[in-house]
């Protein structure tokens, strides 16, 4: 198969899971942007981004168009977690997930289809979770937002299947990164333990899922939930 290079955006694509899927979607020969808000990544072309403004994500589209290119394939990866039991969840935690994971993703989605629909091509890769479908303990907020990218995935696919445009969502399941690196051991083992792949995963496995999906020959699989999650969350 040959390799067309397409534009690729990757938002939080500074560390972990961004991180590896934009080296992953470089070394396949695309052009990768990333957004970063603090530390742009060392060898990337990074743009500064926060998803949870709009004017922000216009204006980074605005800055990748002009440097590479209208936007192919949109990995929305941005997210974050602020857990806690439901009775202590506050309204501002709640807010602040949904903000940033669901509403973050919708934000770039709106601002990256028109230019792929006049290019009758396309891929969004929504990051989702493992969570989002078995659900989590003390993660109300993150397991609603991480759903809700499915259904948001779906309804795209629906939209935009007649365009040539794929939407599909990534979840993995528990992998090393920053975001992991404060669960307390004992909770690790314990789904490490009851995981059909008795590890945890990397954010390079995650990655190449990711790039399969972005890639040339992948036109027939969209509303798909890919899990990468090492079997834990089977037949949630
Ligand atoms: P990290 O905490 O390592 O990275 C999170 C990334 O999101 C960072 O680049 C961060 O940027 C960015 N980000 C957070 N908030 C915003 C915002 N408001 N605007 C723009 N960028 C933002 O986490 P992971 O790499 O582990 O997570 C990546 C994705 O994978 C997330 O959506 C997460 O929910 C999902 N995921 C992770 C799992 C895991 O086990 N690690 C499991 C399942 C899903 P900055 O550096 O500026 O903070």
């Amino acid at each position: 198969m040959s390799v067309v290079a397409r534009t690729v955006l990757v938002t939080g694509g500074n560390r972990g899971i961004g991180l590896a899927t934009a080296r992953a979607l470089g070394a396949a020969g695309h052009r990768v942007a990333v957004t970063y808000r603090e530390q742009a990544p060392e060898g990337l072309y990074a743009v500064r981004c926060d998803v949870t403004s709009p004017d922000a994500v216009n204006e980074a589209f605005d800055e990748v168009e002009r440097e590479l290119g209208p936007v192919e394939v949109l990995v929305a990866n941005a997210g974050i977690t602020r857990d806690a039991p439901v009775t202590l969840m506050t309204e501002e935690q709640f807010g602040q997930v949904i903000d940033t994971n669901l509403a973050g993703a919708y934000r770039c989605v709106r601002r990256a289809v028109p230019a792929m629909r006049r290019g009758r091509w396309g891929r969004i890769v929504l990051i989702g979770s493992e969570v989002g479908q078995s659900g989590n303990a003390g993660q109300v907020n993150y397991a609603a937002s991480k759903a809700g990218l499915v259904g948001m995935a779906r309804s795209l696919a629906r939209e935009l299947g007649a365009r040539g445009i794929t939407v599909n969502t990534v979840a993995p399941g528990l992998i090393e990164t920053d975001m992991t690196a404060d669960l307390a051991d004992r909770h690790k083992k314990a789904l490490v333990a009851a995981s059909p792949v008795p590890r945890t995963g990397t954010a390079e496995e995650v990655a190449s899922a990711v790039a399969w999906l972005a890639s040339e020959n992948t036109g027939y699989v969209t509303g798909a939930v890919i899990p990468v999650d090492g079997g834990m969350g089977m037949g949630a």
